[in-house]
């Protein structure tokens, strides 16, 4: 069973087929256009998305060696994310299988974060039931139970900024690029974790909090700034370092204290965060130390991708799960709808 999976939800445009459970192609076009704002223009993604979306998804048939006649559905993001990006999947998606005469299938993008984990692939480890996951993208810092592909709670999550948000927004208080958490990462590697102590927040077990961090960064570089005009420059690796490590002890508390709870240790992480090199470190850590299988995606499957929207569609479609032709695109989505 061949589908076509199509991700607009914010400002990445991605198209990619799969076969059962394997990806035959994954073509990720990223938006340029924002990198100059320092965060994502949503008029401008909505653009971008019109002038991505046929070429991508001709990419990605073409790059799967099928033609579109072999394909027998299509799924598409249906929400959360922007407004103007998922309208531009949502309508496409629509008028293809429309065209095509085949099912379209709804996906929810914080779910196929999650599914992303039942891409067959070598080399891949697929969780069995229960597992917990722990998303961690741009907008979402949640600790989730999946009891079945649909059936999914969650146990806690940040009650303010997303740990994508701390990286991307401490990263521009150094003055680095948008979207600044690979480069936090990148930076963090030639630096010392120890070189600067911040605090960590009081919330509950699984709750998580990051906009008092956010505030402790900036507050801390305007005061250094001030005694020393080139103190970033001169601690720039140090000053990653001990961000990042500051961010990784605490999801690393977090899925402490739900193992604890849950008696659970099958832990997955996903989300453009679970790209970070430190925290899939300290999971592999934690396989060693405290007896956890742990479930960590491929890169390409962390951020933004089609992949994880075909594989959510193609379980959705061997369960008869069709979407009407009604569906509307959801700007706001939680993963348990
Ligand atoms: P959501 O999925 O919640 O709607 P999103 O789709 O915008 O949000 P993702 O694409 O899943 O988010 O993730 C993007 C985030 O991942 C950005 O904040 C980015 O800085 C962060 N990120 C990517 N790579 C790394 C890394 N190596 N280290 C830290 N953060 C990273
Ligand atoms: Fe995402």
């Amino acid at each position: 069973i061949y589908i076509l999976g199509i991700e607009s939800s914010c400002d990445d445009t991605s198209a990619a087929v799969i076969h059962n459970g394997k990806v035959l192609s994954n073509v990720v076009a990223n938006q340029e256009v924002h990198a100059k704002y320092g965060g994502v223009v949503p008029e401008l993604a909505s653009r971008a998305h019109q002038q991505h979306i046929v070429p991508v998804v001709q990419q990605a048939i073409a790059q799967a060696g099928i033609t579109k006649s072999d394909l027998r559905g299509i799924a598409f993001t249906r929400g959360p994310g922007l407004m103007g990006s998922l309208l531009v999947g949502t309508s496409f998606a629509k008028s293809l299988a429309l065209g095509l005469n085949i099912p379209l299938l709804d996906v929810n993008h914080m779910q196929g974060h999650v599914l992303a984990h039942f891409i067959e692939e070598e080399g891949s480890k697929i969780p069995p039931f229960p597992f917990i996951c722990l998303t961690i993208s741009g907008g979402h810092t949640q600790i989730v139970k999946i009891s079945n592909h649909f059936e999914m709670e969650v146990l806690g999550e940040t009650i303010d900024d997303a740990v994508g948000e701390a990286f991307d927004k401490s990263a521009k208080i150094l003055g680095l690029p948008y979207p600044g958490g690979p480069l936090i990462d990148k930076y963090a590697k030639e630096g010392n974790p120890k070189a600067f102590a911040f605090t960590q927040p009081k919330v509950g077990d699984l709750e998580f909090s990051f906009s008092g961090l956010k505030t402790q960064i900036l507050y801390f570089v305007q005061k250094n700034v001030k005694e020393n005009p080139n103190f970033i420059e001169e601690n720039l690796v140090d000053i990653c370092a001990s961000i990042q490590h500051t961010i990784v002890e605490i999801l690393m508390k977090k899925l402490k204290n739900t193992v604890k709870q849950t008696g659970i240790k099958h832990i997955a992480i996903a989300g453009g965060v679970s790209a970070n090199s430190e925290i899939r470190k300290r999971l592999q850590l934690a396989e060693k130390h405290w007896g956890w299988t742990t479930y960590i995606p491929k890169f390409q499957y962390t951020t933004d991708n089609a992949a994880m929207i075909a594989i959510v569609g193609y379980l959705k479609y061997l369960n008869n799960d069709f979407a009407d032709f009604s569906v509307s695109a959801k700007a706001r989505l939680k993963v348990t709808e």
